[in-house]
């Protein structure tokens, strides 16, 4: 058994091992390099039981540069607490790198007035990582921050 699933609402490989979104196009490298399996593709595709690709980085790069919320929580990626920003739907894990958002962006808005409670998830690492807002997190354990307490 090869430690991949596939979230089929979002078209999107998920890695068990590391919990993580996979592209397409780095299910090979990544299981090859990271967990030291080497699979041929057929067997990929065996696995997660789908007859079309996934989706690739280039598909993901340009999916993860326009979306800020997903209505659902990609399957098999921790979903956790985070805030979100009130003026753009920007979303972060702490206060810390929410005040850098604020500095870069709304310089003239106090970071704690704009600020709500959202969950969050990382859906993919390395180049294409990026926080977004979950809607609807239910059937997901939400891991609490301890350095979550502003409010
Ligand atoms: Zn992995
Ligand atoms: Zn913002």
């Amino acid at each position: 058994m090869l430690p991949l699933q596939v979230d089929l609402r979002y078209n999107v490989a998920v890695c068990t091992g590391c919990c993580t979104g996979l592209a397409f196009d780095h299910i090979q490298s990544h299981l090859r390099m990271v967990h030291g399996i080497r699979v041929q593709l057929d067997a990929v595709m065996e696995q997660l039981n789908i007859e079309a690709c996934t989706l690739s980085s280039a598909e993901i790069k340009t999916w993860m540069s326009e979306v800020w919320v997903l209505p659902n929580a990609i399957k098999g990626v921790p979903v956790r607490a985070g805030i979100a920003c009130k003026e753009c739907q920007h979303s972060a894990p702490d206060i810390t790198s929410m005040k850098v958002h604020f500095s870069n962006r709304h310089p003239d808005l106090k970071t704690k007035d704009n600020i709500m409670k959202c969950n969050i998830q990382m859906p993919f690492q390395g180049r294409l990582k990026k926080h977004i807002q979950i809607e609807d997190a239910e059937g997901h354990e939400v891991e609490m921050d301890a350095g979550n307490d502003w409010k």
